[in-house]
């Protein structure tokens, strides 16, 4: 009897959706009915000015990198700890990466050490909001605004997360989610790109459509459609776009699900916090997160080695997560350091992520906080 470390979201109804793209609706292809809906739900639940579904949240970053509108030389300051996507995205669209190290309390990008990676060829931070935990937005919003910096959110993580009452992703310029499998709320692969200003909706829907003005064109604002500029096809088909509906529409009822679990976990291991043995997720003041993700923080690399041994000999699936960019082949061939790396690396050894998804069953959560336990008090 194992316990997995990741089960993609299924709610119910997902499969009538996508039959009824199919059978019904007879479109299958990008912005039919089913995304119209998903990004009317975006909008209004988050208060966001602009939606748009992409193909998955690294195609969200690219088109957000493009909006940026980088050129040969412009760098993009961003931590080292995060996924691949994040920093490959802006190279593809010619970036130079400068990453910044992570507080040791919520892993997210430390926003004091930010000012000291600007030079005169900074254009974009990034900030990516680990475990759907918010970055400190107020002071990164600042510093962008000082030196005349774009933000992006990379809230892969963040769906349905708060930072002072605002929805993650709708901060910055541009808000970037993830509806991956292992995400809160999923269509198989694909993801939003969530546009706070109104100045690049018409781009982003023409770098959306293969360069073209297609939805100009569909709206009847030109009489034919035409090639403008670069762009791809970032447009999901309908189908995941229904897939998603299901779990958009029952959005309240997964949190609330994941929010226990993750309590549940918090209140069970916080006797192993208070002597000291391991270190718990931290929520800031301001702060609601998602339970995206329920991390805790070994003493040693070994340690960390052990316990997920001793979990997986219990049937348990723990697993660690990113290996730090700057110090893989693409980060040094891409990217530099800014400062000293004194919590990326560290934090990258001693990490592990417990189980956690929509649907965990309270028995196999407890198994998992008594297996942890076991392994502490022994
Ligand atoms: C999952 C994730 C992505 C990429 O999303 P995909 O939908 O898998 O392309 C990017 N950034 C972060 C932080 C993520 O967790």
């Amino acid at each position: 009897m194992a316990i997995s470390f990741n089960v993609p979201p299924f709610v119910g109804p997902e499969l009538e959706y996508v039959r009824e793209a199919c059978e019904v609706n007879h479109k299958i292809s990008g912005d039919g009915p089913f995304t119209m809906r998903c990004h009317e739900w975006l909008e209004d639940r988050f208060c966001a000015q602009k939606a748009l579904l992409t193909t998955s949240g690294t195609t969200a970053l690219e088109m957000a990198a493009l909006l940026c509108d980088l050129q040969p030389g412009d760098e993009v300051i961003l931590p080292s700890f995060t996924f691949s996507s994040t920093a490959t995205a802006f190279v593809l669209a010619g970036a130079k990466l400068v990453f910044v190290d992570i507080r040791p309390d919520t892993m997210n990008i430390d926003e004091t050490k930010i000012e000291a990676a600007i030079t005169d060829r900074t254009r974009v931070i990034v900030a990516v909001h680990y475990a759907g935990v918010s970055c400190e937005m107020d002071a990164i919003m600042d510093i962008a605004r000082r030196h005349g910096l774009l933000v992006v959110e990379d809230a892969a993580q963040g769906v349905m997360s708060t930072y002072k009452g605002a929805a993650l992703g709708t901060i910055g310029a541009f808000g970037c989610y993830s509806f991956h499998e292992t995400k809160n709320y999923s269509m198989g692969e694909g993801g939003a790109l969530i546009i706070n200003e109104g100045k690049y909706n018409e781009q982003a829907e023409i770098i959306r459509e293969k360069g073209t003005n297609r939805q100009r064109f569909l709206r009847g604002q030109v009489d034919k459609y035409t090639w403008e500029q670069y762009g791809s096809s970032y447009l999901p088909s309908d189908m995941n776009a229904a897939y998603l509906w299901a779990q958009l529409e029952r959005a309240d009822q997964i949190n609330d699900n994941r929010l226990a679990s993750w309590n549940a976990y918090f209140e069970g291991l916080m006797p192993l916090s208070e002597a000291g043995l391991l270190q718990l997720p931290f929520v800031p003041e301001g702060c609601v997160h998602n339970a995206h993700m329920f991390y805790v923080v070994c003493g040693s690399l070994e340690e960390r080695t052990d316990l997920i041994s001793h979990l997986k000999r219990r049937g348990i699936l723990a697993v660690f997560h990113y290996v730090p960019l700057h110090s893989s082949p693409a980060g040094l061939r891409y990217g530099t350091f800014s400062g000293e790396d004194e919590h990326t690396t560290d934090i990258s050894n001693r990490l592990v992520r417990l189980p956690m998804y929509y649907g965990l069953r309270p028995e196999d959560l407890k198994s998992v906080v008594s297996a942890v336990r076991e392994f502490y008090r022994a």
